[in-house]
């Protein structure tokens, strides 16, 4: 039996691509070993690491201007190999500053060169519940770069419409909405998306970098840190984490077999107005600290009365089967993370659990 799975990540999967994983686990393709045990130069493994990548190549519509990279690692290495590539100690980069992540993204930046803070939505308790205005940002024409996280997985806030930083690089941190809806790639010269929430196991960031981003990078630094190195390597230089792209490619298949990222935004809209509205119509006992436009579609947060409320909420909610609610230790409250393994009827079925607890409790 699966459970509703709500994690924040690592998140659930969808059942298919396990399904086909499992089914090829000891055998792949007739090989007679499992896809783990190939060697990443032979014809099996590329077939596979090929396919991830034109995959997320046309689910997301990447232009031919960019590269699409799978880099070893988390999205907090990002933090550290961006501005290694594109800072140096004479030169600095713009931060707009949503959440915890974008806050440790700083802070990385700091070894390299000067994060300079272009926005700033911490409020008076520490807390961020909305996504800065166009007008707000103090942007830096001589930036290196501007760095945002397109969704902010702790506080559930989301970018609806992304900034324009004039002719400055843009950079984001996509770990936690990448894929929910098709975007426009020619806008950012890179984005970075750890894959444990929207594309597959932990262990691999997926990077889409402009080719001409990518050849300002820093050639001082070591070969293995350097964006160019995977690049050059389609991503082989060294061996990548195999089963974990290989996942990767079982998901993307999965994404593009029920109908792509456009059907995928359509359950997500509907996944996200369901909980809300849930939320809305019970307001006077579930509390959603963030502002309506900021709202995210793949992290919803709220509270209840008190603490002992929100443990009962948690734990009668796992009970009925729907497990990963509990919110962040930073943030505490409630958590409900609706990436794109979460279907319509996990969601029904999590409403109407919330009216009844709150016709209850209330
Ligand atoms: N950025 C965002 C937006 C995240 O949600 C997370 C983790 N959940 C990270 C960065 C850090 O990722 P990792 O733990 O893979 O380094």
């Amino acid at each position: 039996m699966r459970v509703i799975n709500f994690n924040p990540g690592p998140a659930g999967l969808p059942t298919a691509p396990l399904e086909r994983a499992r089914d090829e686990l000891l055998d792949f393709q007739g090989t007679g070993m499992s896809i783990i045990e190939h060697s990443h130069r032979g014809k099996a493994y590329e077939a596979v690491h090929n396919e991830a990548i034109s995959l997320l190549k046309e689910l997301l519509s990447v232009p031919d201007t960019h590269e699409i990279l799978f880099i070893q690692g988390g999205a907090s290495q990002q933090f550290a190999q961006v501005p290694m590539n594109f800072l140096t100690k004479d030169t600095s980069a713009d931060y707009l500053v949503t959440g915890g992540w974008s806050e440790k993204a700083v802070e990385e930046a700091r070894y390299y060169g000067t994060p300079r803070i272009a926005a700033n939505t911490v409020n008076a308790d520490k807390r961020f519940t909305r996504i800065p205005t166009q007008a707000e940002l103090q942007l830096d024409p001589k930036a290196a770069y501007v760095h945002m996280t397109s969704n902010n997985t702790l506080f559930g806030t989301q970018w609806h419409t992304f900034p324009d930083v004039g002719q400055v690089p843009l950079v984001a941190d996509m770990s936690s909405d990448i894929l929910w809806k098709p975007i426009d790639v020619s806008r950012f010269a890179l984005i970075y998306a750890g894959a444990q929430k929207n594309i597959g196991p932990s262990g691999i960031v997926l990077v889409l970098v402009h080719k001409d981003f990518l050849a300002k990078g820093r050639k001082d630094i070591p070969k293995v840190f350097r964006y160019a190195t995977y690049a050059e390597n389609n991503s082989l230089y060294n061996t990548p984490p195999t089963f974990s792209i290989y996942l990767c490619r079982n998901v993307l298949a999965w994404i593009k077999d029920v109908g792509g990222v456009k059907q995928i935004e359509a359950w997500n809209r509907e996944k996200g107005e369901l909980l809300y509205a849930a939320i809305d119509r019970n307001a006077g006992f579930y509390r959603a600290p963030v502002e309506k436009a900021s709202r995210s579609y793949m992290n919803v947060v709220f509270r209840l009365r008190d603490e002992k409320l929100e443990e009962a909420f948690v734990a009668e909610g796992a009970k009925a089967g729907m497990v990963g609610m509990k919110g962040h230790r930073i943030t505490g409250g409630i958590r409900v993370s609706l990436y794109n393994a979460v279907t319509v009827d996990h969601v029904k079925t999590l409403v109407s659990f919330m009216d009844d607890f709150a016709k209850r409790n209330g």
